[in-house]
């Protein structure tokens, strides 16, 4: 039967384009016949999960013909706990991106606008177009720091919230403790401040903030977190929101009641307090990050230091080509081209066995004319 069909979507989905996520393992097996891969290209734990949390799944798996708890109030008041605050204060979502998605839908009007900096996570000016709203971009500064005085001057009487991701995904760069406040102390009140934390574990500069103290103090600011990354839990979604009351009572009413289901609220309450899976994961981290500066310092290749789980490096006018190159030997990257910047591959810092890989292929492809 051949129906012509006359639905037509909304308008604002004219100009939205699917989210391209890292390639899955299993693509890049095929696509060259390859048994060993190794993907650096999500952020993901290079552990794997936490053990707590495979065993509160497994405890959980009896219990699987009941609804979740709507409310997912064992794992809110963990994290309540966990941060020094009261559960009110606390919201949990189906990882940190529909937490973004559920912002949007709360807080933006058709012709509001978000500032978001530029080059960051595409998930906020997704949120923005669903709503109709608009967004606002302030380019960081060419080293890829925050341009605090710029993110100000973008902010009009339809700024409804600004994001700011620190440590800043695809850069690394974070912005300090004393920057937020100065921007959040010259605000208007009206507009909502999202500090996107999603890597704030793998923080080792003293400087930074990710502002859940803040919130403390009763600025109109929301911390999104996730067990996605240091947790080792991409694979099950959750993440969660810590804000003032009032913030957290309008976002509530946005959400859908099972939003996160029963196994990921097992996992990410027992992954809070597995305080030696988080350990080691930040020490792996810190310790290969280094790793790759020194690696990467001694070929030649550029690199913004990064206080996050992955590393952008500047490969020059090869870099997609590089890029290809390692994807055919197994090891899959991210290329710039989706945050307009070409000449990078952002690289997620793997097991030192993966990183050997990843430098030996790099090497050999850096010398060679491409
Ligand atoms: C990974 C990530 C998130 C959250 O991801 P979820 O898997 O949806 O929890 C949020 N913000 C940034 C910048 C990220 O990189």
């Amino acid at each position: 039967m051949n129906h012509n069909i006359e639905v037509r979507a909304r308008k604002a989905l004219d100009q939205m384009k699917p989210y391209s996520p890292g390639k899955p393992v299993w693509e890049v097996q095929q696509e060259h016949g390859l048994e060993r891969v190794i993907k650096l290209a999500s952020n993901e734990n290079p552990l794997g999960p936490s053990p707590l949390a495979l065993e509160a799944m497994r405890e959980a798996l009896s219990e699987l013909h009941r609804y979740p708890d709507a409310q997912a109030l064992r794992l809110k008041l963990t994290i309540a706990i966990h941060y020094d605050l009261v559960p009110e204060q606390v919201i949990v979502t189906n990882g940190g991106d529909e937490l973004i998605t559920l912002i949007s839908e709360a807080f933006l009007d058709a012709e509001d606008e978000i500032v978001v900096p530029s080059p960051t996570f595409s998930e906020y000016a997704f949120g923005a177009q669903l709503l109709d709203a608009r967004t606002v971009t302030v380019p960081l500064k060419s080293d890829f720091q925050y341009d605090v005085q710029s993110i100000l001057a973008a902010v009009t009487d339809r700024t409804k919230i600004i994001y700011l991701c620190s440590p800043n995904n695809p850069t690394g760069t974070f912005l300090a403790e004393k920057d937020l406040t100065f921007i959040l102390d010259s605000l208007p009140k009206r507009v909502l401040v999202v500090v996107d934390a999603a890597y704030s574990h793998f923080v080792s500069d003293e400087s930074y903030s990710d502002g859940v103290s803040l919130v403390r103090k009763g600025y109109p600011l929301l911390v999104l977190n996730t067990f996605s990354k240091i947790y080792g839990l991409a694979g099950i979604r959750a993440g969660y929101g810590i804000a003032p009351e009032s913030i957290i009572q309008s976002i509530l009413k946005v959400k859908e009641p099972f939003n996160v289901n029963a196994l990921a609220q097992a996992a990410a309450a027992a992954a809070i307090g597995d305080t030696d899976h988080v350990k080691r994961s930040q020490q792996l981290v810190w310790e290969e990050r280094e790793y790759l500066y020194q690696a990467l310092n001694e070929l030649g290749c550029g690199y913004t230091e990064s206080m996050s789980n992955f590393v952008l490096v500047e490969l020059g006018e090869r870099a997609e080509r590089i890029y290809e190159q390692l994807m055919a030997r197994g090891i899959i990257v991210r290329h710039g081209k989706m945050w307009n910047l070409p000449l990078h591959v952002r690289i997620s810092i793997g097991t030192r066995a993966e990183n050997e890989s990843l430098l030996a292929a790099l090497k050999e492809l850096w010398k060679q004319e491409l």
